[in-house]
């Protein structure tokens, strides 16, 4: 049975499936596949109590065919090496979906974060970055870490003061991390961006009247009734856009458990609810579930697990309502679990492309912060003044009269934010337009995971092929 298999065997078999549906050289795609550099570090922390504890932390860095590296950084208890090398792997995969132009990586430091003062939690991040450094596994053009698991804009200046701090003068030290608060060379968007990217995913995926028939469901993402699991960064704000579309909340799973409303939950409260109680459970009108992963069974259209790996396996998968499961956390469903949906014709948006968003935004920041640049600065003020030009001189040749509303929606030009959420759009969109078309190419065998890893097996292999070593 595949469940034995640990995440990055199962990140591999995923890997191999579509390695088979190629024609690429055996020996190619065994380079593609391996993880090319890993780094264990162990080093103490003193606590705020005088006591001294010893930090595990890694960096994968799955593939250098495309400099420098990229991938988040989490805190968890769960993290190991295994882990590290999946995610770094899925890194790789997902950059070449996406069109950016990085090789994959990840990082984590196994540790709970809740169980860390604020303090403890920067020594920690200041030290691995110390580690990181000089080590040379980051830096603008070798290795760019961003937020994952438990980590966020916080944590990610941090490191950038301490990279600063050991870096003097390096006159693109900024760019060494991405998911940057603002004022530090963050770029406005990056933190909604991965669950604005599942929402951009999920759109396209439901406007193919064809697609949405064959799993007996009407286009569009209205009235789509959503289960989340995760109310964390992308999970909130997956939910939070999906729900602006038209979708119905109907359940949302946490680590304390689940709740459920086949009416509809209200995302806003439910966030004050659980800020105010620490838990979701016991949210007026709703139904508690004490076991949080039976919420993964709620009848529902769309299931979006957004927490952790390894949610959906062999055994709970027949019993998912949902038609659609959208995998806007990393792994969240097993080799073996994908076999049974598969079976059962189930729609799977497979993380390699849904939850892209936030690479791609951090590849907006990443060359944000290498052109020192803000976007939108030289351009926005010129293309309103020319929409404005453009209006006057409709006015002067019709009877129309723009009024203000008018004129400010007609004449704006493109701010920073504006333009991060179209090229987010256009990124996400066409991924799913070109993995979608692969699949049709491949016929019955190939779903959508199959698919995207195709898609960037291809990708890379024309780097690889590019330097003459592979045929
Ligand atoms: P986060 O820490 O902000 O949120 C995770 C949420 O999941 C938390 O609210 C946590 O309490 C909850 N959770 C943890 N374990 C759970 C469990 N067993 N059951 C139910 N809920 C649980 O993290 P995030 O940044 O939102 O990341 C979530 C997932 O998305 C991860 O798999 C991560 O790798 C992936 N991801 C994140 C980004 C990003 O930009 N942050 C980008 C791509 C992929």
């Amino acid at each position: 049975m595949s469940e034995q298999y640990s995440f990055y065997e199962q990140v591999n078999r995923g890997f191999d499936r579509a390695a088979r549906m190629t024609s690429h050289d055996p020996r190619l795609l065994r380079q593609i596949r391996a993880c090319n550099s890993v780094y264990h570090v162990s080093f103490p922390v003193k606590r705020d109590d005088g006591s001294m504890d010893m930090i595990h932390a890694w960096r994968a860095e799955h593939s250098h065919h495309k400099l420098p590296t990229k991938g988040g950084i989490r805190y968890s208890v769960h993290v190991n090496e295994d882990e590290v090398k999946a995610l770094a792997a899925l890194m790789t995969y997902k950059c070449a979906i996406v069109d950016v132009p990085f090789g994959g990586a990840k990082g984590g430091i196994k540790i709970d974060p809740r169980a860390y003062s604020v303090g403890e939690l920067e020594r920690i991040t200041r030290r691995f970055t110390a580690e990181l450094k000089s080590k040379n596994f980051i830096g603008p053009g070798v290795d760019v870490p961003a937020p994952d698991l438990g980590t966020g804009p916080r944590e990610m200046a941090w490191i950038v003061d301490t990279y600063n701090s050991l870096s003097s003068g390096e006159l693109n030290s900024v760019a060494c991390v991405t998911g940057k608060p603002i004022p530090l060379g963050g770029i406005r968007g990056r933190t909604e961006a991965t669950g604005m990217g599942v929402y951009f995913g999920i759109r396209e995926a439901c406007a193919i009247e064809d697609d949405m028939k064959a799993l007996g469901l009407g286009p569009g993402v209205d009235g789509k009734r959503v289960v989340v699991q995760g109310l964390g960064n992308v999970g909130y704000h997956a939910a939070k856009y999906l729900v602006e579309a038209g979708a119905v909340l109907v359940g949302i799973l946490e680590y304390e458990g689940a709740i459920s409303d086949p009416s509809g939950l209200d995302l806003e409260a439910l966030v004050e609810h659980r800020a105010k109680t620490g838990s979701i459970l016991g949210f007026p009108g709703a139904t508690d579930l004490h076991e949080s992963k039976d919420g993964l069974e709620l009848d529902c259209d769309v299931l979006v697990p957004a927490a952790i790996e390894r949610q959906i396996t062999r055994d709970n998968a027949p019993r998912v309502r949902a038609k659609i499961v959208a995998e806007a956390a990393n792994g969240p469903t097993t080799f073996g679990a994908d076999e049974v949906l598969r079976e059962r014709g189930v729609m799977v948006l497979p993380d390699a492309f849904l939850n892209a968003g936030g690479v791609t935004v951090s590849y907006f920041e990443w060359v944000k912060n290498l052109s020192h640049l803000r976007f939108g600065r030289l351009q926005k003020r010129f293309e309103e003044m020319s929409n404005r030009r453009l209006l006057s001189a409709i006015e002067a040749q019709t009877e129309k009269r723009f009024d203000a509303e008018e004129t400010e929606f007609f004449a704006l030009g493109a701010g920073e934010a504006d333009l991060v959420s179209s090229g987010l759009e256009e990124t996400i969109s066409l991924a799913y337009l070109q993995v979608r078309e692969i699949k049709l190419q491949y016929g019955e065998e190939a779903d959508l995971r199959t698919a995207s890893f195709i898609n960037a097996i291809d990708k890379i292999a024309g780097c690889y092929q590019g330097l003459g070593i592979f045929p």
